[in-house]
């Protein structure tokens, strides 16, 4: 078991839920960055924190004492999207009323869609979604001239003497009035009204990568919503939807076709024109080919993230049999297979000659 998420809250495996609980806001208080000004604070409540969200839950909690994992914890993979969800360490603040005043903006997570050709070379693609203008005239503070706030007297936070049954304790909150900046207007901002910036509609061009694949994510470093009182910018988050295609199917880095050829060059072999991705490509179909024999053409898949290398092509072969034969064309092939007692050679001729 990587992490005992009992120890880290201080109580035993039989703890009831509101022990837990209270384990939790005890150490919560105990170990809040905004109070212990401690190194190692900030992590010490991240573990707590991380603790509390699984066995806090009684579904997860069963999950952990079973398996030694919060759900969903096991596979660990994937470049830390999870991360992007995981809102718990902000809800935690937020429960506490304890707000950190500089805070990253939101993440977005953006749908894109491409066709396999895109997908092949690489595209670049348009994404507009709402943003929040920040004010130029007032840098979004929606004010022309600032002074201190009344009500916090400029230190951007109230505190409070909050007596519960676990006892007496200073809660701090952010101040409603200047939201913690510890000043506000005097003068409201002619640009905005005193709004701080506008919504607009904000386009970025994102370069999707050659091979991207269907259900990926690709993360842009800040470019999602704007943070709060001067904290930096989310991420963007696309992930890739891939259409289908005509001819191909993918798994992984290969591509999959189904190709129909005929009898005659089933059994006597030839030369077969292949579409690819990127054009086309010849197949040599040996003499006796069955159907349904699947040929690999490599290298004409898609191309291999961070790789110079390509997957390949797979090509399923199904032989078409004719349907309906003149009655000529059907005696000289039953014919062809009565005498057929002779040397290989001489029977592949006459179907030849049949077809
Ligand atoms: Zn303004
Ligand atoms: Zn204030």
């Amino acid at each position: 078991m990587a992490k005992d998420y009992y120890e880290k809250l201080g109580v035993s495996r039989s703890a009831t839920q509101d022990d837990i609980k209270k384990a939790f806001r005890k150490l919560a208080r105990e170990w809040h960055p905004d109070v212990n000004k401690n190194a190692g604070a900030e992590t010490r409540f991240k573990e707590i924190n991380e603790a509390f969200q699984t066995l806090g839950d009684p579904e997860k909690r069963k999950h952990y004492d079973q398996f030694g994992s919060a759900p969903g914890q096991a596979s660990s993979g994937g470049a830390g999207f999870e991360d992007m969800f995981d809102r718990g360490f902000e809800d935690i603040f937020e429960s506490f009323g304890f707000t950190s005043r500089k805070r990253k903006g939101g993440d977005l997570r953006y749908e894109v869609e491409m066709t396999l050709e895109q997908a092949f070379e690489g595209a670049t693609k348009k994404i507009r979604f709402p943003h929040f203008e920040e004010c130029r005239s007032c840098k979004g503070t929606g004010a022309s001239s600032l002074k201190t706030c009344s009500e916090c007297h400029g230190s951007g936070e109230i505190k409070r003497v909050q007596r519960s049954f676990l006892g007496q304790f200073i809660s701090v909150m952010t101040c409603s009035r200047c939201r913690g900046t510890g000043k506000t207007a005097e003068k409201v901002c002619r640009e905005c009204g005193g709004a701080g910036g506008s919504q607009i509609e904000k386009e970025v061009e994102v370069e999707i990568p050659a091979g991207a694949d269907d259900g990926q994510y690709i993360r842009f470093a800040g470019q999602g919503g704007p943070g709060e009182n001067g904290g930096p910018y989310g991420d963007l988050y696309v992930l890739i939807r891939l259409k289908e295609h005509p001819v191909f199917e993918r798994e992984g880095n290969d591509l999959y076709c189904t190709v129909y050829i005929d009898l005659g060059t089933a059994m006597l072999g030839g030369e077969v024109e292949i579409k690819t991705i990127d054009g086309k490509a010849t197949l040599i179909i040996p003499h006796g080919t069955q159907s349904h024999t699947i040929f690999r053409m490599k290298g004409e898949g898609m191309p291999i993230p961070g790789s110079s290398r390509r997957g390949d092509q797979m090509v399923k072969i199904i032989v078409e049999i004719p349907k309906k034969l003149t009655r000529e064309q059907e005696e000289r092939l039953r014919g062809a297979f009565e005498k057929n007692v002779e040397t290989k050679k001489g029977f592949f001729e006459r179907v030849r000659e049949f077809i």
